[in-house]
């Protein structure tokens, strides 16, 4: 088949459901070039019920509680949370006429990472999340006091994204929808700002752009910034400013008992620690005050996609190996694989993209490796600016990457170099996968190679983010469509730990990204295989969340 056939074929089919992916293969649209735009932050309405009314009494305060799930939540709840929380704040029941706008999730699994609520809890403010956590505490059994106290389990929802397997624990319980925290203050030298605990990477990117600034979010624009943050947060940025984390200058934080600190290297030194790498674990975040770098220096990406057969496996991924050894802090290697019958019916292709900080003049020798393995389709060399990646690599919102799925769970591991033989094993179950479950086809695997400098500048021990030593995140993704279907569900998880094993090959500790872990993984492939941070970390999860009421996602079992 000659290059030319191929690529008509592709365009062909860019409707069908590869949609936005073989965008990615073609790039015959004009560069792309993102104008600044000013955060557009569009929240769902919500349905006040109740007339509101100033707090009353006291705040109660917390009592103890037991780990078990017998809860209930109180009739009273809404009216009992409108007379503690602000007016801007909204209680929603599942009666409400707007309870569903809140519950999507980015995996709407009900057997694995999807939970259901019994209350959402929209606070408008730090001390609305303090009062509701604190009325979580309180509240729960109203029934049974004779027999202990049970709080009203609770999780903290922003981007939805986590696909945890844990998250459908929390059943009938309460999500404190943080998407309203949205503050967004520039620090008056232009090196921070303030940024809400609500705020998504579509929120942060095109707001800081407009002002010449950028910082390190997540790729993907519809994860929020902290979701990734708090367990490291890798992004284009990240060999040039560190990972998410390390923008983070402080933080306040509401705990599990509904006491707001702040948290920096000089107050709570311990929790801001531990909220770098294990942060899902110890509190909301409302805010943090985050580094920002100017945008002009180096405004321009240049990038460049080949599509090779499987057939070429081997030689695609010596050479990512051997590039990755020598790589520039301004290069990001990224890989997947993907199956486009067009191309090859049973055989998913294999699709490698450089992208490079800088004008194609300089990008140039960084593409070379890649062209000269004569692929089977090569871009044009396209360029674009940091807000414009998105669209590049297709993980705007209204990509088939950010699009709500029926079920989807992330295998996630990080290793230190591409080992070949192993990534031909994982290869071959990837293939397998589809040819035996036709419904787990839509699956992609994603080998992303960002650069390391300025993350591997961070001292190890200063942060609870233990996996800076690795160079690769792999992520792979079984996704399938019909929801709740557990003989699928069932299939979809034998095949991701199968293919994420395989890639593994021989490596003595298996580490996996805690953001991209799904519940299998033992803590100190997330958190570390040192005994000190093992411990300390459960020391810190005993000092500031004794009770476990963080503990739907990548929990520190102290
Ligand atoms: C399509 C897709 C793209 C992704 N891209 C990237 C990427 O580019 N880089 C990267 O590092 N990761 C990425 N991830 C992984 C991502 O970091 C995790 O899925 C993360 O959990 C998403 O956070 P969220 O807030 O969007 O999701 P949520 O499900 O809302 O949150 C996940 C967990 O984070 C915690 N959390 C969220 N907000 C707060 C808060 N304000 N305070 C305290 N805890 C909070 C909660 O415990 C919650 O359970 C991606 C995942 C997907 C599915």
């Amino acid at each position: 088949m000659s290059q030319h056939q191929v690529t008509t074929m592709l365009t062909c089919t860019r409707s069908l459901i590869w949609g936005g992916l073989l965008a990615l293969l073609l790039h015959i649209a004009s560069p792309t070039t993102a104008s600044p735009v000013t955060p557009n932050i569009n929240l769902p309405i919500a349905i006040r019920d109740t007339a509101r009314a100033p707090p009353s009494s006291p705040e109660p305060e917390p009592r103890d509680y037991t780990s078990s799930p017998i809860f209930t939540i109180p009739p009273t709840i809404q009216q009992d949370l409108s007379r503690l929380l602000s007016p801007q704040s909204l209680i929603l029941l599942p009666s409400s006429p707007s309870f569903s706008s809140y519950t999507h999730r980015w995996s709407s699994n009900p057997l694995t990472n999807s939970p259901t609520y019994g209350v959402i809890v929209i606070p408008a403010s730090e001390p609305d999340v303090s009062r509701t956590i604190r009325y979580a505490n309180t509240h729960g059994i109203p029934f049974l006091a004779t027999t202990g106290t049970h709080g009203i389990p609770f999780l903290a929802t922003t981007g939805t994204h986590g696909t945890w397997h844990g998250l459908a624990q929390l059943q009938g319980g309460m999500a404190i929808w943080t998407r309203n925290l949205t503050k967004m203050k520039f620090a008056a030298d232009g090196k921070s700002a303030t940024l809400g605990g609500g705020l998504r990477g579509d929120d942060v990117v095109p707001a800081l752009w407009a002002r010449g600034k950028q910082t390190t979010t997540g790729s993907c624009r519809c994860v929020s910034l902290l979701g990734p943050a708090l367990g490291g947060g890798h992004g284009w940025l990240q060999g040039q400013y560190g990972l998410g984390a390390d923008q983070i200058l402080s933080a306040r934080v509401v705990l599990a008992n509904g006491t707001a600190v702040r948290a920096s290297n000089t107050e709570n030194g311990d929790l801001f620690w531990a909220l770098r790498g294990a942060g899902h674990n110890f509190g909301v975040v409302t805010e943090v005050e985050y580094r920002l770098y100017d945008a002009g220096v180096r405004p321009e990406w240049a990038y460049q996609s080949y599509t090779f057969t499987q057939d070429r496996l081997e030689d695609v991924y010596r050479v990512h190996d051997e590039v990755m050894r020598n790589q520039s802090q301004y290069v990001v290697y990224w890989s997947l694989w993907r199956l486009v019958p067009e191309v090859d019916a049973v055989n998913p292709i294999l699709i490698s993209t450089v992208y490079y900080n800088g004008p194609p003049s300089e990008a140039a020798s960084y593409f070379a490796p890649f062209a000269a393995l004569n692929p089977l389709n090569t871009t044009p060399v396209l360029t674009t600016d940091y807000p414009g990646l998105a669209a590049a690599a297709q993980f705007r919102l209204t990509d088939w990457a950010c699009q709500p799925k029926a079920g989807a769970t992330v295998y996630g591991m990080d290793v230190d170099s591409y080992d070949v033989p192993a990534l031909r094993q994982s290869y071959n179950a990837f293939r397998d996968m589809m040819r035996t479950e036709p419904a787990l086809s839509a699956s992609v695997a994603y080998l992303e190679g960002y650069s390391l400098q300025a993350v591997q500048a961070v001292p190890y021990e200063s942060t609870a983010f233990a996996l800076r030593d690795r160079n690769l995140l792999y992520g792979f993704l079984t996704t399938y469509e019909e929801q709740g279907n557990k003989t699928l569900d069932a299939a979809a998880q034998k095949w991701g730990e199968k293919i994420r094993d395989a890639a593994y090959g021989n490596v003595r500790q298996k580490f996996a990204y805690v953001n991209y872990a799904k519940g299998s993984e033992s803590q100190q492939a997330m958190y570390g295989y040192e005994s000190w941070r093992q411990e300390r970390l459960k020391q810190l999860k005993r000092k500031y969340d004794p009770k476990g009421r963080f503990s739907f996602y990548a929990p520190i079992k102290a």
